[in-house]
């Protein structure tokens, strides 16, 4: 497609064409291609909660400690939702992880950088059930590997990427995303307390692990002993148990069991100390 030449507007690197997973499109990435790491040398990757669970194993880093070493907040939409991207190497726009044989992390390497060079777009229509899912190829200049000559299906690149697992465990993430934005203006900004709370359970899995141990979250839910076990032990039980939360405490979608009264229990305290709190001030 030919460019006006006085249409100076930046060029999306987005191939305006969608694709199924039976689509087939051209490209090859390999160590022996001349532009090897060139993609990594200028990032741009918003991280999943699966994307940090499995980096911060690797790197046996609390997920506190792997947020404040490798990561930098953004907000997600108007609203305030955060987001979190992959911090830099020190004054370079490169990827920290990025050695000279390659990705450092390449067996843990995050969803982003399993997708390219595809692009997701996952949209859901007003009052349907799913998500669509639609592919896109990314042309950026840079990048050699459209020019080998290699053709396969989206679905093939999908697997041979590992992306499924990983699609698979943020799904119910992505449900929680996509469903606070779609109702974003509906509902009006989120309250601070649903901002903490949405970060606590997305990122910050060891302290999502030492809320739900708190005296005030067994008053409020009734978790059985075994399940209780296998959430202070397993990180991928604990995260899909969060996303459960999230669309709980977020949406009203009741999967976990409640105690009898205690929300109202517990709303009558907060009020009380509120009207305390507001006595002793005046
Ligand atoms: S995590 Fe690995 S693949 Fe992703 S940008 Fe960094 S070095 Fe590249
Ligand atoms: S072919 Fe593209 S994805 Fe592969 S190393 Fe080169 S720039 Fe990166």
């Amino acid at each position: 497609m030919n460019q006006d030449p006085s249409d100076t507007r930046p060029q999306s690197p987005i191939t305006p064409v969608k694709l199924e997973l039976d689509d087939h499109f051209q490209f090859a990435c390999h160590s022996g291609i001349a532009c090897f790491n060139k993609c990594c040398q200028s990032i741009d990757i918003q991280l999943t909660p699966y994307d940090i669970l499995r980096l911060k194993t690797r790197l046996r880093l609390s997920a506190r400690e792997f947020l404040f070493r490798h990561t930098v907040p953004f907000e997600m939409d108007g609203h305030g939702v955060p987001g979190l991207k992959l911090r830099t190497a020190d004054e370079s726009t490169r990827c920290q992880f990025l050695t000279e044989q390659g990705c450092g992390v390449y067996e843990d390497r995050p969803t982003a950088c399993r997708y390219y060079a595809l692009g997701l777009m996952s949209m859901r229509k007003k009052d349907s059930p799913t998500d669509e899912d639609a592919y896109f190829v990314v042309k950026e200049e840079h990048c050699l590997g459209h020019h080998e000559p290699q053709t396969q299906t989206v679905r093939a690149y999908r697997e041979s990427q590992g992306v499924d697992v990983y699609d698979d465990m943020n799904r119910e993430w992505r449900q929680v995303v996509l469903k606070k934005r779609s109702c974003g203006p509906t509902i009006g900004k989120p309250s601070d307390r649903s901002l903490q709370l949405f970060f606590l359970a997305s990122y910050d899995l060891d302290g999502f692990r030492d809320f739900i141990s708190t005296p005030s979250f067994d008053e409020v839910y009734a978790i059985a002993a075994q399940e209780r076990e296998q959430l202070m032990q397993d990180d991928v039980a604990l995260m899909r148990f969060a996303f459960r939360f999230l669309k709980q405490s977020l949406f009203g979608e009741t999967t976990i069991p409640e105690r009898p009264g205690a929300l109202e229990k517990r709303l009558a305290r907060r009020k009380e100390r509120t009207a305390a709190a507001s006595g002793e001030a005046g």
